[in-house]
């Protein structure tokens, strides 16, 4: 048998977002030479990108729904190449128990992996986080202001990542899903949803390549105070 592996690729970490580096560091070409499906944001952290079928889909805080350009810049984005490893159909569960659920079938805890699932959801909530301009706040704070969105009997894809606890920092530890419609009527920074009927993806990676924006004079002199990162990525990504 061939040996099964994959990788994902990501600009930026959710760390260097927490003191506010929002400014972006790497073209939407140049990101989507590194896969065809993801999550990011936008410079100046303007709302939640939803990477599909290698088109990169902004959902913004006004709601409305836009594709990025080009060369249009982003300051943190995870994407891969699509090889799901396992496929499984989901019925009348929370986030927390798929998420839950996951963890408990598949020997995946220590592994970062993708997560997709299509199919019809009875409720789903989001957020998108509202474009900055300078001086840039802390990510807590633009996270106190953002815009919620709720959906009931709505189709569409959630696409996102685990990553393990002790990751935390460079990643969000645990899920960090984006959702969009199929009609892209609604999406963003997945907070809760209840799936009603739904076909679920899992890919797990042997290599996450973490590129830096090492051309960015303000992320080279920034100082990333560790201390209370973790907390502050807990309250701005909405785990408990
Ligand atoms: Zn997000």
């Amino acid at each position: 048998m061939e040996k099964y592996e994959s990788q994902v690729y990501q600009h930026g970490t959710l760390g260097m977002l927490v003191p506010g580096l929002f400014e972006g560091t790497l073209t939407v070409a140049e990101l989507l030479e590194h896969g065809e499906l993801g999550i990011g944001t936008a410079s100046g952290l303007d709302g939640e990108m939803v990477l599909l079928d290698h088109t990169p889909y902004l959902v913004q805080s006004t709601g409305e729904v836009r594709i990025l350009k080009p060369e249009e810049k982003v300051p943190f984005a995870t994407v891969h190449f699509e090889q799901a490893k396992d496929t499984f159909t989901a019925s009348a569960l929370t986030q927390k128990q798929l998420g839950e659920q996951i963890l408990a079938n598949y020997p995946y805890k220590n592994l970062f992996f993708a997560v997709k699932i299509t199919g019809r959801f009875s409720k789903v909530k989001t957020r998108a986080v509202e474009k900055q301009t300078r001086p840039y706040k802390t990510l807590t704070q633009v996270a106190d202001e953002q815009a919620l969105f709720d959906a009931e009997a709505i189709t569409g894809t959630v696409i996102g990542y685990f990553a393990p606890e002790m990751f935390q920092g460079m990643a969000a530890a645990g899920y960090h899903l984006h959702f969009l419609a199929d009609d892209k009527s609604m999406g963003g920074h997945l907070l809760d949803f209840e799936l009603d009927q739904a076909t679920v993806q899992l890919q797990p990676f042997a290599t996450i390549e973490q590129h830096f924006p090492m051309a960015d004079q303000e992320f080279l002199e920034k100082d990333l105070a560790i201390a209370d990162l973790h907390a502050q990525i807990k309250q701005a990504e909405g785990q408990n």
